[in-house]
């Protein structure tokens, strides 16, 4: 028998505010253990946590941008359970009301469109780290809890690896046009959990499913699902049935192993946070919201090769990196030399330049308006 692969994805992207969910501590990474903790951060009794604006801004920001509905009012939630890097015991989370809803993203997995659905997009704080290699035991790091993440959940609408993979980049190109992520996958800044299941081909119903928590990279994802769908296949094949439960994905060794049965939404006894008020988003600010959006990288990929005649291929390198897409975009409304001569300039020279320096254009001095006088000196032979 033919198996399909079903799988959704639970992607937590942290967010590039200054400053933490709930408390004024600083939110900037590889700082000196527990320097940038307070009372609320570090759930002390009779401390108070207060929302962040930011944080409702960008996460409104990310569901204007993938289609979602904005509940203009939602509210927060905890969600209890024990670990050593969750000092309250419960993590502030969205539950029943999350800030967006019903969204979707499109994007193209080898040349085909696909479109995958958001279930929901909700704001919620991060937990401390637990570091095991800092000498004897185990030391919690708290200068990452409460650093405020969104947490973006799809249904299950994708069917391979590369689908997994092509969705996770368009995730993550959309977050850095909308400058509210760092996207640094090297800090952890975006991190998904992987739900597969498989079931015969041409079969509407959804099989059980493996959940895999915490992939901090896209190409160890494509790697936990290959993985998760052969083992399903081969389980299945020899009579077996697949149990619910998440498994711990071992990128070095390229297996996964059974961590516990899964748990279920009522394990976490969820409850309205008695200590913060309802979320209200007025009709102005979010309108406000949504004139901050820039064009996509999907609309400007179709419009590099229908109004600049580039290759897919060329549009796509400029289309996913905002800074590149800006600086030819701007370079190009000064309609003075050719469009496909920046292009041509930023795809090769430029990006050679910045590869092998290890830059970003931010980091260079380069403007759509120096970029432009150059290519003009060069065209009149000066
Ligand atoms: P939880 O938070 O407990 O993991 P959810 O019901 O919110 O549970 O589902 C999380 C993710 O699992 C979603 O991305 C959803 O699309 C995916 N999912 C649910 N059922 C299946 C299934 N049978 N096979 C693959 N993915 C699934
Ligand atoms: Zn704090
Ligand atoms: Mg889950």
């Amino acid at each position: 028998m033919n198996y399909e692969a079903v799988i959704g994805l639970e992607v937590h992207a942290e967010l590039s505010t200054k400053t933490k969910i709930f408390c004024g501590c600083s939110t900037a990474f590889g700082a000196e253990i527990n320097t940038h903790v307070c009372p609320v951060c570090t759930g002390q009794p009779g401390a108070l946590p207060v929302l962040n604006k930011q944080v409702v801004h960008y996460a409104a920001k990310m569901g204007l941008a993938t289609h979602c509905t904005v509940n203009q009012l939602c509210k927060s939630d905890r969600k209890n359970y024990f670990y050593p890097d969750l000092p309250k015991a419960y993590q502030i989370s969205q539950f029943d009301v999350p800030i967006c809803e019903n969204g979707y993203v499109d994007f193209e997995v080898n040349g085909e469109p696909k479109r995958v659905r958001f279930e929901r997009i909700h704001f919620e704080e991060d937990a401390g780290k637990l570091l095991h290699d800092e000498g004897e035991g185990t030391v919690v790091d708290f200068n990452r809890c409460g650093v405020p993440l969104i947490e973006m959940v799809t249904r299950p609408d994708i069917h391979s690896a590369a689908e997994a993979k092509a969705f996770l980049e368009t995730v993550k190109t959309t977050l850095s046009y909308l400058q509210i992520c760092d996207c640094r996958m090297e800090e952890g800044s975006i991190r998904c959990d992987v739900n597969v299941s498989i079931r015969p081909e041409g079969s509407e119903t959804l099989g059980t499913r493996v959940e895999m928590k915490n992939i901090n990279s896209f190409s160890a994802a494509e790697r936990a699902i290959e993985y998760e769908v052969n083992r399903q296949i081969d389980v299945v094949s020899e009579g077996g049935t697949i149990t619910q439960e998440t498994r711990r994905w071992d990128d070095s060794r390229g297996k996964n192993m059974v961590m516990r049965s899964k748990e279920d939404a009522q394990d976490y006894r969820y409850f309205p946070d008695p200590d913060l008020v309802a979320v209200e988003i007025s009709d102005e600010w979010l309108e406000q919201i949504r004139s901050e959006i820039p064009e996509l990288p999907q609309s400007r990929y179709n419009r590099y090769m229908e109004e600049i005649g580039l290759q897919p291929k060329e549009a796509r390198i400029l289309a996913d990196s905002f800074d590149k897409a800006c600086l030819l975009d701007e370079g190009v409304n000064m309609k003075r030399v050719d469009a496909k001569n920046i292009a041509n300039w930023i795809l090769s020279d430029i990006s050679k330049y910045l590869n092998d320096k290890n830059l970003e254009l931010k980091d260079t001095k380069l403007t759509a308006q120096k970029l432009v006088d150059m290519i003009e000196l060069i065209e009149k032979n000066t």
